[in-house]
């Protein structure tokens, strides 16, 4: 075991290097529409849904799509944006991998 391995392997998980998980130059989040409609998006809803839902205010991170573009979700239409905070995009995108397992 080498000694990156070993540290991965004694870390608390949070606190592991994340690797980006597009390694795709030029994916959809890259696109400049998509940075323009999010960057809106984010001024006319700067916290995040998921915690407001539940009383909770946080200042939101990212817009998210409400039905993921993998599940058929309309990626410019405004009416399927919101933004999220990273832990509750994170909680968001287990449940939907978890459906992408299901359909395999
Ligand atoms: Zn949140």
């Amino acid at each position: 075991m080498g000694l990156v391995d070993f540290i991965m392997a004694i870390l608390p998980p949070l606190y592991v290097y994340r690797k980006p998980k597009e390694t795709k130059r030029n994916s959809f989040y890259d696109l400049q529409r998509w940075r323009k409609l999010s960057k809106r998006h984010r001024r006319e809803e700067p916290l995040c849904r998921e915690c407001k839902k539940r009383g909770i205010i946080t200042k939101g991170t990212l817009v998210d799509h409400i039905v993921a573009m993998n599940d058929g979700g309309e990626k410019w239409d405004e009416d399927n944006l919101q933004t999220l905070c990273d832990i509750c995009h994170q909680v968001k995108r287990q449940g939907e991998k978890q459906r992408e397992h299901r359909r395999k």
